[in-house]
C-alpha cells in the first residue's frame, strides 16, 4: 500500500513536471511571436522579379482563358495588397504592413505579363479599394467591413484573401499552358501560402482559428502544418 501510494505520489508529481512543462513552452510560444516575430512575418525576403524572368520565355498565343485570368490576377492581387493597407491603417499589426507589399511585387508580376502581350492594364489608373472587376468591388467592401471589426476578424480577412488566390490561381494554372503565366502563378501561389502561414499562426496566437473556404481542408492542413517556402519556383 505504502509503494502504492509514493508511485502515485511520483506520478502525480510528473504529472504536475509535464503540465509545468507544457504551460512554459505554450507561454514562451505565445510571448515570442508577440514580441519579435510579426515583425518578420510576411516579410518576403526573394524578389519575385528575379523568380519571374520573363525575358527567357517565348510569347506564346494568348488564350481567352489567360487573357481573362491576367485581367483578374492584376485586380486579385491589388485587392489584396489594398485590405492589408486598410487593415494596417487600424490595427497597426506588422504583418499586414509586410504583406502589402509583398502584394505590390505580386501585382506588378502580372503587370509586366499584361505589358508582354499588349493587354490594357485594368489598373491602369488604379485608386485604392476602387476596382473594375464588380465581383472583386464586393469582395472588397465586404472584407473591409469584417476586419474593421476586430483584430482577429481582420486576421480571418487576410487568411480568407490567401485561401481565394490559392484556389484561384490553382484553379487558372489548370488552363493556362504559357509558360511565362505558369511561372508567375506558381511562384504567386507559394507567396499566397507562406500569406497563410503568416495569417494562421498569429490567428492561432490570438485565440482565434481559421476554416478555409475555397482550398481543401486538407491542403490548407498540409499549408499550415510546412515551413515557409523560401527561394523560386521554376515553372
Ligand atoms: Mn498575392
Ligand atoms: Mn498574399
Amino acid at each position: 500500500m505504502k509503494i502504492l501510494l509514493k508511485n502515485l505520489v511520483i506520478l502525480l508529481s510528473l504529472t504536475t513536471a509535464v503540465l509545468l512543462a507544457g504551460s512554459c513552452t505554450s507561454d514562451e510560444e505565445t510571448a515570442v511571436p508577440e514580441t519579435t516575430a510579426p515583425e518578420k512575418a510576411g516579410l518576403e525576403t526573394e524578389d519575385l522579379t528575379l523568380c519571374c524572368n520573363l525575358d527567357s520565355l517565348p510569347v506564346e498565343p494568348l488564350s481567352q482563358a489567360e487573357t481573362d485570368a491576367l485581367l483578374l490576377m492584376r485586380e486579385e492581387e491589388l485587392l489584396a495588397g489594398d485590405v492589408y493597407t486598410a487593415m494596417n491603417a487600424v490595427y497597426h499589426v506588422p504583418v499586414f504592413n509586410n504583406i502589402s507589399k509583398s502584394e505590390q511585387q505580386h501585382t506588378n508580376a502580372i503587370l509586366n505579363l499584361l505589358t508582354k502581350y499588349n493587354l490594357e492594364d485594368p489598373a491602369l489608373n488604379h485608386q485604392p479599394g476602387i476596382f473594375v472587376n464588380q465581383d472583386l468591388q464586393g469582395l472588397y467592401t465586404a472584407l473591409v467591413a469584417q476586419g474593421m471589426t476586430s483584430r482577429i476578424e481582420a486576421l480571418k480577412v487576410g487568411a480568407t484573401i490567401e485561401d481565394l488566390d490559392i484556389k484561384d490561381l490553382m484553379d487558372l494554372m489548370e488552363t493556362a499552358d504559357n509558360q511565362d503565366i505558369r511561372l508567375v502563378f506558381a511562384n504567386l501561389t507559394k507567396g499566397s501560402r507562406n500569406h497563410l502561414r503568416s495569417f494562421s499562426r498569429l490567428l492561432i496566437l490570438s485565440g482565434g482559428t481559421y476554416v478555409p473556404q475555397f482550398i481543401s481542408p486538407e491542403l490548407y492542413a498540409w499549408i499550415i502544418s510546412t515551413p515557409h517556402e523560401r527561394g523560386c519556383i521554376n515553372g
